[in-house]
């Protein structure tokens, strides 16, 4: 750990050591009133790359120039332009290029991937969330569930939190397979939780769901490009993402989908579309829908080229920076902010999120002392103040300090601005 200090020399000369700190100027930092905006909500919506604009300006002018031929023509034919981020999304989540592939939006590809891996029986009905899931992956495994007949009341199985601040070991996760583990068809949980930033054991997870016999899904929307990610190795079955969250490719950016290799070739039941046809002879038109091996056999549609061109330039974001590294800088600058709660906000704030950098990735959920309405009144403060976090029902803000783009400076900013609103209260 290193040797924080809560002053604006440390602050400096840790950004100025810093060996990641070029991305930041690769990124548009919204202003505030003439400066740049303290911005913490990489969690919601990543900054855009500046490289951004040239990207999809370069599709646009392909299409004015080529029209139908931009499909085969051009720097990058529009036919194979998923195959493009494929090698470096793989990398990302610690997947085989084969096992990934960036199509559709977070919820879309829940259902598409529950179609094949949420398959019910009378025996085995039951889909296991965690308590306090967030509302799509509520409402998805719901309606899933009723569409095949079952009533949520009973195959709806929520994890419930053993821990304080909602926190769920992995013993629980242990005891309720346990307890279930013979009704639960899908476990579905999250690499981290969207309210209070709790990362979870992956691998452990999904270990646990196959010793007793069930598929297991993960919702990786916070924690793709947040964390490490092993996912070939995690065992998983299939996991989803989006990508505009700290992929920072845009609002409504195009998701990923990992489906792991041993179902690669799977009969598995599947809703198709003629992209997800083997692309040797999908053009042949046939009526017979032969798949695509691997992840890219789920797709429908041809894709969005103007929301991949986004996509495109932020996996080459990740693969200079490298994930590790920025992991690394990740631990110390989230480490940073939580020793400035801890010691100079003490009283003021506690921190939801696990104290080990182990069990979160950059975010801390925050919980104002003095309740609610006092956690309202700083959140709104502190937004007129330029620093941009955001806030969670009923009492959390979220402060997720992104290691592409956010500085030492700013945890210490966030700090004194909390001191300076607690001095008018
Ligand atoms: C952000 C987020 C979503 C968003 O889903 P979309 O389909 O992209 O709108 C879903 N689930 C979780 C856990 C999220 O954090």
């Amino acid at each position: 750990m290193l040797d924080y200090q809560a002053t604006p020399d440390w602050a400096h000369a840790s950004d100025a050591a810093d060996t990641l700190r070029a991305f930041r100027g690769e990124f548009l930092i919204p202003p505030h009133e003439g400066r740049d905006s303290v911005y913490f909500c990489g969690n919601s919506l990543g900054l855009q790359p500046r490289a951004v604009r040239e990207a999809v300006n370069a599709e646009l002018d392909y299409w004015g120039e080529l029209g139908v031929e931009g499909h085969f023509k051009g720097r990058l034919p529009w036919m194979d332009y998923h195959e493009f981020v494929r090698d470096d999304l793989a990398t990302l989540v610690g997947a085989r290029p084969s096992e990934v592939v960036a199509m559709n939006t977070l919820g879309v590809n829940l259902h598409l991937m529950m179609v094949s891996f949420y398959r019910p029986t009378v025996e085995r009905p039951a889909i296991l969330i965690e308590a306090g899931a967030f509302p799509t992956d509520r409402y998805a495994v719901e309606s899933q569930i009723r569409f095949h007949g079952f009533d949520p009341a009973t195959a709806l199985i929520e994890l419930e939190a053993d821990e304080a601040n909602g926190l769920i070991s992995t013993a629980a996760i242990e005891r309720v397979l346990a307890e279930h583990g013979a009704r639960i068809a899908l476990v579905m949980l999250p690499g981290v939780q969207y309210r209070n930033g709790q990362a979870f054991d992956l691998k452990a997870i999904a270990e646990l769901g196959h010793r007793h016999g069930c598929m297991v899904g993960f919702d990786l929307a916070h924690a793709v490009g947040n964390l490490p990610l092993q996912l070939h190795d995690s065992g998983a079955d299939f996991a989803i993402w989006c990508s505009y969250k700290y992929l920072n490719s845009g609002p409504g950016a195009v998701g990923g989908t990992f489906v792991h290799e041993r179902h690669g070739s799977s009969t598995l039941p599947r809703f198709a579309g003629w992209w997800g046809h083997d692309k040797s002879t999908r053009f042949q038109m046939g009526p017979q829908f032969v798949p695509t091996p691997g992840a890219d056999g789920w797709q429908l549609s041809n894709p969005p080229i103007l929301a991949l061109a986004p996509l495109r330039v932020s996996l080459d974001i990740f693969r200079r920076a490298g994930m590790a590294r920025l992991r690394e800088k990740s631990v110390q600058l989230t480490g940073y902010l939580d020793h400035l709660v801890r010691t100079e906000l003490a009283g003021m704030l506690e921190v939801v999120t696990p104290a080990e950098a182990s069990r979160r990735g950059a975010q801390l959920s925050i919980r104002v002392v003095g309740g609610r309405a006092q956690g309202r009144a700083l959140f709104e403060y502190l937004m007129l103040q330029g620093i941009i976090g955001d806030w969670r029902e009923p009492d959390v803000i979220r402060i997720s300090p992104a290691p592409l783009y956010n500085r030492f400076a700013d945890c210490l900013a966030f700090c004194r601005a909390v001191q300076a609103w607690h001095r008018t209260r």
